[in-house]
């Protein structure tokens, strides 16, 4: 399982796949990316089975796009299938995770009582829900998806696009692996580092309970009261 994000000036798709591809070896039931397109769509393609499947998809039909994110699935809630494949959507939010949310089902029957639907069996799916409702209070994508994290007890790493800010990826991590690759003007996300390596020896690694506000030509992390957190970047030597 595996998470894989880019922000930048470059087609992101092939970014996406080549990074999930070098996440295989920790083993995956599953795949899916979504990208935010030049029409400000957010466009999703998921696939159960092997990465081979979604990139036969992807080859059938273009996702043009500088902002995407990408997910392996290893199911622990939820069967193998093609609606519990991440990427998961609520509104105009789409969130992969990995890590286990262990309070899922409570939360989720406040969701469904505020009449939230569910389209997967899935933990993962509410983070995007929860987004969705915190959003509506203050109209402000981080600090929706903080507000989200607050209300989570278990282990995560995520990534966060929203269709009304094509300047944004957002991604946070608790007990789940999470590193950042600084580029020009761009900005990797990826589960490990030899997933992004080849674009960037320039790493900032995410502590558990950080949020990371990624821009194209400007990082920020804050913690989940959205205070700013310093960071540091660490220049990788070694080759995989
Ligand atoms: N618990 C989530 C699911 O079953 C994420 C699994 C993973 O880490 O890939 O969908």
């Amino acid at each position: 399982c595996g998470i894989v994000g880019y922000i930048g000036h470059q087609q992101a798709v092939p970014l996406i796949v080549d990074g999930l591809r070098r996440l295989e070896y920790r083993g995956y039931d599953s795949a899916g990316i979504c990208v935010l397109g030049p029409d400000q769509q957010l466009k999703t393609l998921r696939a159960k089975g092997k990465l081979a499947q979604l990139e036969q998809q992807l080859a059938q039909q273009a996702l043009p796009g500088t902002l995407a994110i990408g997910h392996t699935r290893w199911a622990t809630h939820g069967k193998p299938s093609e609606d519990n494949a991440h990427p998961h959507r609520a509104g105009g939010f789409v969130v992969v995770h990995n890590g286990i949310i262990e309070n899922y089902l409570v939360l989720k029957q406040q969701l469904s009582a505020h009449g939230h639907q569910f389209r997967s069996q899935t933990d993962s799916e509410i983070i995007a829900h929860l987004i969705e409702e915190a959003y509506k209070q203050s109209a402000d994508f981080p600090a929706a998806v903080c507000q989200a994290l607050k209300q989570l007890r278990g282990t995560y790493a995520i990534a966060v696009l929203c269709d009304q800010h094509p300047d944004l990826l957002i991604a946070a991590r608790n007990g789940s692996p999470l590193v950042l690759g600084n580029g020009e003007g761009e900005f990797f996300l990826g589960s490990d580092i030899p997933a992004i390596l080849s674009h960037t020896r320039d790493m900032i690694f995410l502590n558990d309970g950080e949020v990371a506000l990624l821009r194209r030509a400007e990082l920020q992390i804050v913690d989940l009261d959205g205070n700013r957190r310093p960071y540091q970047s660490k220049t990788i030597t070694w080759s995989p």
